[in-house]
């Protein structure tokens, strides 16, 4: 083994954590062995160590274990004793480290998350009472639940507090949490060794069963069916299953119609995208958690709420938003101001701009202004056509990073002076034409929600 395994999840580690995360994070890090079951991996400082220890070590540790069931846990061990990276911490162990329950065909439970650290928002409402009835345990109530929506939403978060909350309040309940990656590679594993027995028979033995992110065995057959006979034993013997999919069962594809439907003969409940409301109110939790270990960390006013407005796609990236700044900030001791977020983060923003595309503006303005989306890029220059075109095309200028000769093109192939002067039109216009100042605030909000 060795270089290669990590090697082989790198790539893995780097979608599940993100670009940015993985460059400043996981990249640094040197494989040194793998011995008695302790991976280790050389840090260039404590801080760094356990850092990633902290926000990476069960990512790290899990897709290892993926590859090499007998992989318990990772260690980061400083190699060359530097300066401590920050004041204000008093130096600890060299050592730390992920354990992982060993008798558990399952994956390691994350102890951050717990019902606890959730926020609830209007978008993810019905899933967390979902979750917290499952939690509750008692009679099976839907079976299953199953939990889907985009990457990022709160479905890994979700199954994992329902399994602390079981464990808290029956510790002999054999609760299981892994990933529907981790059920194959067990099951090939039992095939490959003859063991399918063993296999049938732990699975069957569990109380309740979490599988997360099922639609990575859409295609997968013999997995499949292990599957389905699995999940079928259980129900029929009243055990608890929870399953967490990007997208409803009916739509994954790839996915047996047997599969299908007994996924939707419980409870199916998704995640909306975060609003804004939502998003804030998970940065201040956050910053309050990060306040108990950073004491002397100060945010300006507005700093968050900035990044909740300007920071869409998913929790995921807006935590690593917030984690990142906190690490530049601590590392170098300054106050984090919105100058210092806008820099730090100009990578992230970047990339959450570019997410509204030229199109999604065209039909939002023609839907506002009541006329056909074919009318928006077609040649007819009427006025209560063009005006709205004009609209369009300054919002796109102004909300993409599109250039006017490809704004041009997409306006049915105009030529860039003309989109030029749309968006000098509109400019002038708005700072004389109430209504068109109104126009542009409201689209311009429902454009980024
Ligand atoms: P998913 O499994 O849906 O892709 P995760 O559960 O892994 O998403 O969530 C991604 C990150 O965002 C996790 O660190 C999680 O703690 C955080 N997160 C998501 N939703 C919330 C929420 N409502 N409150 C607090 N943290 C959240
Ligand atoms: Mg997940």
């Amino acid at each position: 083994m060795t270089n290669e395994i990590w090697g082989q999840v790198q790539k893995q580690i780097e979608e599940t954590v993100g670009k940015n995360n993985y460059t400043t994070w996981i990249a640094p890090l040197t494989f040194s062995k793998i011995d008695a079951g302790i991976a280790t991996f050389h840090v260039p400082t404590q801080f760094f160590g356990n850092w990633v220890q902290r926000n990476y070590g069960e990512t790290i540790h899990a897709r290892l274990s993926t590859v090499d069931p007998s992989i318990s846990r990772v260690e980061f061990v400083v190699v060359k004793p530097t300066a401590p990276a920050m004041s204000g911490r008093g130096a600890q162990s060299n050592r730390t480290s992920v354990v992982k329950s060993k008798e558990l065909p399952g994956a390691a439970i994350d102890s951050r998350f717990t019902f606890e650290s959730f926020v609830v928002g209007k978008p993810n409402e019905l899933a967390h009472a979902a979750a917290k009835r499952v939690g509750e345990g008692g009679p099976v109530t839907f079976n299953p639940l199953f939990l889907y929506g985009g990457v990022g939403l709160g479905k890994t978060h979700l199954m994992h507090a329902i399994a602390h909350e079981l464990k808290n309040s029956s510790p002999d309940l054999n609760v299981v949490y892994l990933s529907a990656e981790q059920f194959m590679y067990r099951f090939v594993q039992a095939l490959r060794e003859r063991k399918m027995m063993d296999f049938k028979e732990l699975f069957r033995s569990v109380d309740v069963l979490m599988v997360d992110d099922v639609q990575f065995i859409a295609g997968k057959e013999s997995t499949q069916e292990e599957f389905f006979h699995t999940f079928n034993a259980l129900v029929d013997q009243g055990k608890q299953i929870i399953i967490s999919g990007d997208t409803s069962p009916g739509e994954i594809k790839g996915l047996d119609d047997r599969i299908k439907s007994r996924l939707q003969c419980g409870l199916v409940v998704d995640l909306h995208p975060t609003d804004y409301e939502l998003r804030l109110g998970i940065l201040q939790q956050k910053v309050e958690q990060y306040r108990g270990e950073y004491a002397a960390l100060v945010i300006d006013d507005g700093v968050l709420e900035f990044l909740a407005l300007r920071i869409s796609t998913n929790v995921r990236v807006l935590e690593g938003a917030l984690t990142r700044l906190f690490a530049f900030a601590s590392l170098v001791g300054r106050e984090i101001t919105m100058e210092l977020a806008k820099d730090c983060l100009a990578d992230i923003l970047r990339a959450s701009d570019r997410k509204i595309t030229i199109e999604e503006i065209q039909r939002k303005v023609s839907e506002h202004y009541n006329i056909r989306f074919s009318e928006m890029v077609g040649p007819r220059r009427h006025r209560t056509i063009a005006r709205p075109r004009q609209v369009a095309m300054y919002l796109s200028k102004h909300m993409t990073s599109r250039s006017l000769p490809e704004i041009g093109r997409r306006f049915g192939g105009r030529d860039h002076t003309t989109v030029m002067h749309g968006v000098r039109k509109i400019e002038e216009l708005k700072a004389i034409d109430n209504q068109i100042f109104e126009d542009l605030e409201l689209l311009r909000r429902t454009l980024e929600a």
